[in-house]
């Protein structure tokens, strides 16, 4: 870009290895909190499930789409997010390290800048890092199914952590005694103790904490005002225009079942 010459350190760019995305293929993004266990204690997460902490990671996964056009979904839990990106998507030419770097620095940039619309009462008091990893799917059915895995997963802890945390801040186990209590126990023996000994229905627990969150594109319309100036008029006067724009949307549904993907064709399509 400098000119035509190039210097005899030039050689070093060769150095660099090629890491393409192959064609065709869905390419994943998952960022991850680094040490959140830790993380959520020194913060005063609630637990089992701390709300601001969840919208927090929602709004995190929104600015990271607002920014990167080509991801078409996202689907969050926990301390992580799985970022989908477009299977004919040629940003960057498909350059993993691309794809990963700039979704994980964002997010991370996003958490922290974010932190205190959530957490107003809460400081931030370390530099919370992500880890990110580029997983390849090569047809919609193995992203669909690793999708479905990491709402399973989703499920399957929080139907534990319920148990536990209501075993020890309800019957004041120790957290070894409600370990210990838990040994073994099948999800019809943990959703038995919730319902006999708490009255809780696992059902009706928030199904943000449930299902986890996915985020699409929505269509939407905007208004917003304008000043023009009319060739014939003297005045100024203000008009409402009105523009189609994408917005991502955050929904708490179920997507292991069809009804999901039949209910949202163009998401993997479009
Ligand atoms: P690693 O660095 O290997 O990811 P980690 O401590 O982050 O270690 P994870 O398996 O990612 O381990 O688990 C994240 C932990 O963060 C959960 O076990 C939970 O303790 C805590 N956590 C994350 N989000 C929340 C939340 N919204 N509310 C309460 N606790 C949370
Ligand atoms: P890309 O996303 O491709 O990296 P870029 O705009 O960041 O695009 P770079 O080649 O990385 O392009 O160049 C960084 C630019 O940022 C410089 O060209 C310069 O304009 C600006 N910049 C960076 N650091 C400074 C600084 N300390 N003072 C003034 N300008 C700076
Ligand atoms: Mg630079
Ligand atoms: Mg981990
Ligand atoms: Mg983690
Ligand atoms: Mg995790
Ligand atoms: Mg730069």
């Amino acid at each position: 870009r400098r000119g035509m010459a190039k210097s005899k350190f030039e050689y070093v760019r060769d150095f660099e290895v090629q890491d393409t995305c192959l064609q065709n293929c869905w390419v994943v993004v998952r960022v991850d909190g680094r040490n959140f266990h830790r993380f959520s204690d020194q913060h005063n997460f609630t637990k089992p499930n701390d709300a601001r902490a969840l919208l927090l990671m929602n709004h995190c996964a929104k600015s990271v789409m607002e920014e990167i056009k080509d991801i078409c979904l996202a689907y969050g839990q926990s301390d992580e997010y799985s970022f989908v990106f477009h299977r004919k998507s040629n940003w960057y030419k498909r350059r993993a390290s691309k794809f990963m770097t700039h979704v994980v620095s964002q997010f991370a940039s996003s958490y922290v800048f974010y932190w205190n619309e959530f957490f107003p009462e809460q400081p931030i008091l370390y530099p919370p890092g992500f880890d990110g990893r580029v997983v390849l799917y090569p047809s919609e059915q193995n992203l669909k199914d690793y999708l479905s895995w990491r709402q399973a997963d989703c499920h399957i802890n929080n139907l534990y952590n319920t148990v536990f945390w209501a075993l020890v801040q309800k019957s004041g186990l120790t957290p070894a005694q409600a370990q210990d209590r838990l040994k073994g126990t099948l999800s019809g023996d943990k959703n038995e103790i919730l319902f006999s000994e708490f009255n809780i229905n696992y059902n009706n627990e928030p199904v943000m904490y449930r299902k986890g969150s996915v985020i699409l594109w929505n269509k939407v319309n905007e208004i917003s005002k304008k000043v023009i100036k009319l060739p014939h008029e003297a005045e100024e006067k203000e008009v409402e225009v009105c523009r189609v724009r994408n917005q991502p949307v955050v929904l708490h549904c179920d997507i292991i079942n069809d009804a999901f993907w039949e209910e949202h064709q163009n998401v993997l399509s479009a």
